[in-house]
C-alpha cells in the first residue's frame, strides 16, 4: 500500500527526517475554516489567506517551472496544503493527527488517497512550502522516486525560481567540510539511503549538490531527465550513479569542481 511520509528539515538544525516511519493517525476535528483552490493546489487554513497572495502565485507557477526543468508532464492530482496561523496550533495539531511522527517545521504526507502538506505561517513559510509542494508535484508525477533524489530536488526548488536552484546554506556547508577534508561526494552511498531518519543535514546538502550539478552544468541535465523518464516507466536500473560513471571518468571530482565554481 502506498503510504509514507517525508518532511523537510529546518535549515538551521542538524536534524534528520523520518519519512519511512509508519503513519498512525488519530481523528481530530478540523481547524481549517477557510479553503480555496488554485489550479492543482487546494489551500486549507485556520486563518483567512488572500487568494491573490504572491506566495500562492509562486506555488502554482512552481509546477510549470518544475515540469519544464525536469521534462516531466504536469498532473492534475490535487495537492492539499494545510496551513496554520501559528506554530503552537500547528504542533498541537501534529501531535494529535500524527502522534508517532516527530515534529518538523513542515511535512509532506502521501497516502493512497491524498498528497498533502502541513505547515505554519512562520518566518520560513515560503521555503517550507516551496520544498513540500515540490514533493507534491514530484510524487504526483513519479512514484517510487529514490529518497535522496526526492529530497535533493525539493532542496533545489525550495529556493525559488530566481535563484536557479542555488541553496546557499548547503553550498557553504559542503565547501567548509571539503576544506576540512571531512566530506567528499559519494552518490552511491546516497543511493543506499532508504529512510529519511538516516539522512543527516550533510546528506540533504549533498543530495541538493548532485541535483544542482546535473541541472545547472552544461550538457548534464539529460542524464537526470532521462533517469526520471525511466523512473516514470518503472525502470530503476541503471542507477543514476552508474549512468554518471559511464559518462564521466570520476563523477565525484566533477561535482566537487562544480561546487568550487559556485563559490
Ligand atoms: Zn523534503
Amino acid at each position: 500500500m502506498r503510504r509514507n511520509l517525508t518532511c523537510t528539515i529546518c535549515l538551521i538544525l542538524t536534524l534528520a527526517c523520518a519519512s519511512c516511519q509508519s503513519l498512525h493517525t488519530t481523528s481530530t476535528s478540523t481547524p481549517f475554516q477557510h479553503r480555496f483552490v488554485r489550479e492543482q493546489l487546494v489551500l486549507h487554513s485556520d486563518f483567512p489567506l488572500p487568494e491573490q497572495h504572491r506566495l500562492v502565485e509562486q506555488l502554482t507557477q512552481q509546477r510549470d517551472f518544475l515540469c519544464e526543468k525536469l521534462d516531466i508532464p504536469a498532473t492534475d492530482e490535487p495537492i492539499h496544503i494545510y496551513l496554520f496561523a501559528d506554530d503552537t496550533s500547528y504542533y498541537d495539531y501534529l501531535r494529535l493527527r500524527f502522534p508517532n511522527f516527530p515534529a518538523r517545521r513542515a511535512i509532506f504526507v502521501e497516502t493512497d488517497v491524498e498528497l498533502s502538506v502541513y505547515a505554519h505561517w512562520g518566518d520560513h513559510v515560503a521555503e517550507d512550502l516551496r520544498h513540500e509542494v515540490a514533493h507534491g508535484y514530484l510524487h504526483a508525477a513519479i512514484s517510487d522516486l529514490p529518497l535522496w533524489l526526492d529530497e535533493g530536488l525539493a532542496e533545489y526548488f525550495e529556493v525559488g525560481r530566481s535563484r536557479k536552484g542555488l541553496n546557499q546554506p548547503h553550498l557553504d556547508m559542503l565547501l567548509a567540510q571539503s576544506e576540512l577534508a571531512s566530506w567528499q561526494p559519494n552518490l552511491k552511498r546516497l543511493e543506499q539511503l532508504a529512510s529519511a531518519a538516516d539522512m543527516t543535514q550533510q546528506d540533504y546538502a549533498e543530495a541538493w549538490a548532485w541535483v544542482h550539478y546535473l541541472l545547472e552544468s552544461k550538457d548534464k541535465a539529460a542524464l537526470l531527465t532521462d533517469y526520471l523518464a525511466d523512473l516514470r516507466q518503472g525502470i530503476t536500473e541503471p542507477t543514476l550513479s552508474a549512468r554518471l560513471e559511464k559518462r564521466l571518468v570520476v563523477p565525484r571530482l566533477a561535482m566537487a569542481e562544480h561546487l568550487q565554481i559556485l563559490r
